[in-house]
């Protein structure tokens, strides 16, 4: 017998719902299995995947599955506690050393997931009274550490060092972060790094760069796009980086200056009050480390990929967005085409999930297309030619099907 006034979450969520579907951007969980190389089976379909992370195709290979059971053997599967309360172990340790290693960092410390880290690290940085100053398209968990932080919050132009320096101007006295993602996880474009170290060195801001999808792809031994920008600790102090992308695992860390690693331990609240990843995934990530270091031809090989897509797809007339990476988006006019191109991929065999609002900016849907060594050279060619058959079936079709502004 209730009559308050008061409104009722769960039937506001279940309100929205309806707007959400009513504008095509309703999102859906779907239950998938891997099949052999980029295969996947998606609602009971075998379509070859263009939607995985997995670039250096490590996440099945054998080294790593044998590492993950021959720790899970010894060690038990959960690490029982959170690291500083007793449950940082050996395997913990070595990836540490091993990540600190190869990004040519002091230090190095494990989060449970990027978004932690992220939101660990900034939180752990800066508060009120400080400014965080971000790339518009920087992925959400760098949005929202700056969010958590308390701090001041001021976005610039993407990848527009002038409108960082700008942003920066805007609070002189403010301790500062300027936080970018090294390749952007919806563009595939690399961040201006230089121009960004240099601002930050003449304004006085620290540096931070997330490098999910640069670590393992871009530079000498994978070492990610900070080492290929030849920016070295002093001009990169905060590095982030994730294991469940090239690195084909799980996890995350941060790496830098001994000071950082150390005041992090003591700050970073995402870090200090959550379980330790399981051991037996951090031997199985110092595996990785090693393959995605020595075995160059894979970078080599997704290198040679990237080139084939692009040339196809310059040939066939399907225009692509400026990326040289593995992410390699295909603009859509608006969120339903995005869908119904997505959809007739399907239907002809590959699995390219349409990336929308609010992922993406307004008017800015598309597929998300991602290459990884999986793929053979005849499977891209298949997906072009599927590709440029859905693209011009679009094109027949009428536009504006959503109410204006949704999109
Ligand atoms: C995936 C991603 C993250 C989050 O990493 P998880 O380990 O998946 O939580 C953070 N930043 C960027 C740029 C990412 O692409």
């Amino acid at each position: 017998m209730t009559t308050s006034p008061r409104p009722d979450p769960l039937q506001r969520l279940a309100d929205e719902q309806a707007r959400r579907a009513q504008a095509q951007l309703l999102r859906r969980v779907r239950t998938t299995e891997p099949g052999e190389g980029a295969a996947i089976v998606v609602d009971g379909r075998r379509l070859t995947s263009f939607a995985s992370n997995d670039y250096l195709g490590l996440s099945r290979h054998p080294a790593l599955v044998e590492a993950l059971i021959r720790a899970a053997r010894s060690d038990g599967v959960g690490a029982g506690a959170a690291h500083l309360l007793g449950g940082h172990r050996d395997e913990h340790a070595r990836l540490e050393e091993a990540l600190a290693r190869w990004t040519g960092r002091e230090r190095a410390l494990l989060f449970s997931t990027g978004y932690m880290a992220n939101i660990g690290a900034i939180a752990g940085l800066v508060g009120a009274g400080d400014l965080c100053v971000e790339d518009k398209l920087n992925h959400a968990s760098l949005i929202d550490g700056a969010r958590l932080a308390g701090c001041a919050l001021k976005r610039y132009v993407h990848a527009d060092a002038g409108s960082a320096a700008r942003q920066l101007g805007t609070h002189p006295e403010a301790a500062a972060l300027l936080a970018t993602d090294g390749v952007f996880s919806m563009d595939g474009d690399v961040a201006p790094l230089r121009d960004l170290a240099t601002l930050c060195r003449a304004q006085g801001a620290t540096l931070m760069v997330d490098d999910a999808h640069g670590l393992g792809v871009l530079g000498a031994e994978g070492a990610g796009s900070v080492a290929e920008a030849a920016l070295a600790q002093d001009d990169v102090p905060v590095l982030m980086g994730t294991l469940g992308k090239a690195l084909g695992t799980f996890g995350a860390f941060v790496a830098g200056s001994a000071a950082l690693i150390d005041g992090l331990v003591q700050t970073a609240r995402s870090f200090i009050y959550t379980t330790a990843m399981p051991p037996a995934l951090a031997a199985a990530t110092c595996t990785a480390i090693d393959i995605a270091r020595f075995e160059g031809w894979r970078r080599d090989r997704l290198v040679r990929l990237i080139a084939h897509f692009r040339h196809g797809a310059d040939s066939r007339g399907i225009a692509l967005m400026d990326s040289r990476t593995a992410i390699q988006p295909v603009p859509l006019r608006d969120s339903a085409a995005a869908l119904a191109v997505s959809a007739r991929l399907a239907d002809a065999g590959f699995h390219v999930p349409a990336v929308r609002p609010p992922t993406v900016p307004r008017g800015q849907s598309r597929l998300r297309l991602t290459l990884s060594v999986s793929h053979t050279e005849s499977d891209v060619e298949r997906l072009l030619d599927a590709l440029a058959v859905a693209l011009e079936r679009e094109s027949h079709s009428s536009p504006n099907r959503l109410p204006e502004g949704e999109d």
